[in-house]
Order: structure tokens, then C-alpha cells, then sequence
């Protein structure tokens, strides 16, 4: 079996703690050797307050994964591409298009490999659903992503700066798996709210078509309370197919489909193994560029100010 990958973690917050940790301390293909947060560290593992302590406290890195809020992301991904690691990105890749692709171009030169993760590719329903789709006749889809701000965020006040992006934090795990699912598609039109307080939207509804002029619309809101729906639903020849609950529930025509459990994260570190065994890249940024798409076309409404 492979030597594992040596990997450090920087920034250490929600999603960190969540998932990638648990997820690297179960994996035979990695060994965690060190986190880089401004603010905090984990008992028993080297800690560090910058990728650049952490880089230079230990030479043996094969690999670094970035878990911190997406304004910061560039600076250290290409901080670790030239230092010859290969990089693991949290979603959103990045807080712009250009970038992302410029930390393409200095993987490539550098002869690493970049990951552009998109976690909710790897729920159970989703491949499942793209297969049976693949092929058929779509007339419609709707995407309800309504979920409550204070609940999933609290305290999180980047989500709200630019670059922050807002409802489509959650929003744009909605445009990954309809990338993924559907045939190509573009926005036609959408309102973004913003409150007056903010600079990112609370809510945004997105309308987009594909070549066939097939209508996709899409509700991002983050002031729903109660229940929680993370839903696409897709019309075809042969009925609804129904991905609910992010992708881990998948109905067509009416019927449960069994899935095995949730696992996310498992599937994206063996993905980002296979991609360092292999030497190869993987950045799709068809989900940014169409929550990009929206903040250049839609309409800004104001809305009433969010305080926590
Ligand atoms: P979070 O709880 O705010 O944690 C982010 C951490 O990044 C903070 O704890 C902070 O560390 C660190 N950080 C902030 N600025 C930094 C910088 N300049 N350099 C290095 N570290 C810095 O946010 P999160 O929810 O984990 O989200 C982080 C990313 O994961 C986002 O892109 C988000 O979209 C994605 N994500 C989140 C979830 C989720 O359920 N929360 C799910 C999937 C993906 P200190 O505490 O040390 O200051």
C-alpha cells in the first residue's frame, strides 16, 4: 500500500472540525501533521498561526487543505503550489473566477496536483440521479435551498463581506450538483436581496435555460425557519426525479430509491488521493461562474437589515 499523504490543515473552524479532521483521522491515505488558524490549534497536533510557520516547521508536506473563508483562499493556495504542495480546496475554489485559474497555470507549472472540491457532488443520490437523467427528456427543474442563517452560520460575519457570497455559500452546493446533473445551462435573469446592513445577498432567485430553452429556476433564502429543504426537482418524459435533503434522499416517479449513507467527505478525500497518486488536477468552476453570472446579472433589491 502507498506511504500516506502527509497533509497539514489550515483553518480550523466549522467545517474543519465537522468533517475533514474526522475524515483524515479515519483514512489510512493520509497522516495529519500539522494546522495552520490564526486563532487556534488542536490539542496534540503542531499548531500554527500561518500556513507560511507551518510550510517552514515542516519540509515533509506533501499536501495542504484549505478550510479557511474564501477571501483567503488565493493567497495561500499559491502560497502551497510554490512550495511543490498539492492543494486541496474547500468550496467555494475561490472568491473570483480569474483567481482560480491562475492557480490552475501555477499548479500546472509547478507540477502539483489542485483539487476544487465540490462536497455536495459526492452525496449518495447525486450520480445515481445524473445517470438516470443522462439521456432523458427534462422539461423543468426547481431548486428550493432554504435554510436559516442563524442557525448554520452563527457568529460567521465573512459570509456577509464581499467575497463572502452570501446565500450562495450554501446556494452554490445547489449549482454544483445541477452542473453535474443536467445538461449546460446559463442565467437568464435573477434578484439577489441584499439587506442594508450587508453586503452579500440573504436570498437570491435565479432563473437559467439550457440550448433547448428548458426553464431552471432556483431559490436560495436563508430566512427560513422551520423546515429545512435543500430540494431539486427535475420534470421528465418519464416523471419527477426529487433529490431532497442535499442529495442523500433521490425519489423518480413517485418511488424511494435505497442509498447507501451519507459519506461527503470520504469521497472527497479519496478523490484528492487518487488525484496526487496519479498526478492530475480537478477544478471544475462551472458553479462559481454561474453565482458570478448572478452578482453581474441579476437585480439587487435592498432588504431589511440582518443582525445576528
Ligand atoms: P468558519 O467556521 O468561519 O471557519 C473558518 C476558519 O478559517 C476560522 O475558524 C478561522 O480560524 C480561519 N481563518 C479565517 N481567516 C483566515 C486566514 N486569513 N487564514 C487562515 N485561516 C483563516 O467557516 P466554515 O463554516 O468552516 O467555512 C469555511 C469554508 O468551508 C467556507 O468556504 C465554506 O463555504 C466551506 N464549507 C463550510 C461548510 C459548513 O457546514 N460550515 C460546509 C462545507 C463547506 P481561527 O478560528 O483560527 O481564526
Amino acid at each position: 500500500m502507498a506511504a500516506p499523504i502527509r497533509i497539514g490543515l489550515v483553518g480550523v473552524g466549522k467545517i474543519a472540525r465537522d468533517q475533514h479532521l474526522p475524515v483524515l483521522a479515519a483514512s489510512p491515505d493520509y497522516a495529519l501533521v500539522a494546522v495552520a488558524s490564526p486563532h487556534g490549534g488542536l490539542d496534540g497536533v503542531p499548531s500554527y498561526a500561518t500556513l507560511e510557520a507551518m510550510l517552514a516547521a515542516h519540509g515533509d508536506l506533501d499536501a495542504v487543505a484549505l478550510c479557511q473563508p474564501p477571501q483567503a483562499r488565493f493567497a495561500a493556495a499559491l502560497a502551497g503550489i510554490a512550495a511543490g504542495r498539492h492543494v486541496f480546496l474547500e468550496k467555494p475554489p475561490g472568491a473570483t473566477l480569474a483567481e482560480v485559474g491562475l492557480l490552475v497555470a501555477a499548479a500546472r507549472d509547478r507540477g502539483v496536483s489542485l483539487f476544487a472540491s465540490w462536497h455536495s457532488r459526492y452525496a449518495p443520490g447525486v450520480e445515481p440521479a445524473r445517470r438516470w437523467l443522462s439521456g432523458r427528456r427534462i422539461r423543468s427543474v426547481a431548486i428550493a435551498w432554504l435554510e436559516d442563517v442563524r442557525h448554520w452560520h452563527p457568529g460567521q460575519d465573512w459570509i456577509w463581506d464581499a467575497g463572502g457570497m452570501g446565500v450562495f455559500d450554501p446556494g452554490i452546493n445547489a449549482l454544483s450538483i445541477a452542473t453535474h446533473i443536467l445538461p449546460p445551462f446559463f442565467l437568464t435573469g435573477a434578484t439577489l436581496s441584499v439587506p442594508a446592513n450587508r453586503q452579500a445577498p440573504i436570498a437570491a432567485d435565479l432563473h437559467f435555460a439550457d440550448a433547448a430553452g428548458t426553464p431552471i429556476r432556483a431559490r436560495f433564502d436563508w430566512r427560513q425557519t422551520g423546515p429545512q429543504t435543500w430540494d431539486i426537482r427535475v420534470e421528465t418524459d418519464d416523471g419527477p426525479l426529487v433529490l431532497s435533503r442535499g442529495g442523500a434522499a433521490l425519489s423518480i416517479a413517485g418511488r424511494d430509491r435505497p442509498l447507501p449513507p451519507e459519506a461527503e467527505y470520504r469521497g472527497l478525500y479519496d478523490r484528492f488521493a487518487a488525484l496526487v497518486r496519479s498526478g492530475a488536477s480537478d477544478v471544475d468552476l462551472n458553479p462559481l461562474i454561474h453565482a458570478a453570472d448572478a452578482f453581474m446579472r441579476g437585480e439587487r433589491r435592498t432588504v431589511e437589515a440582518f443582525t445576528d
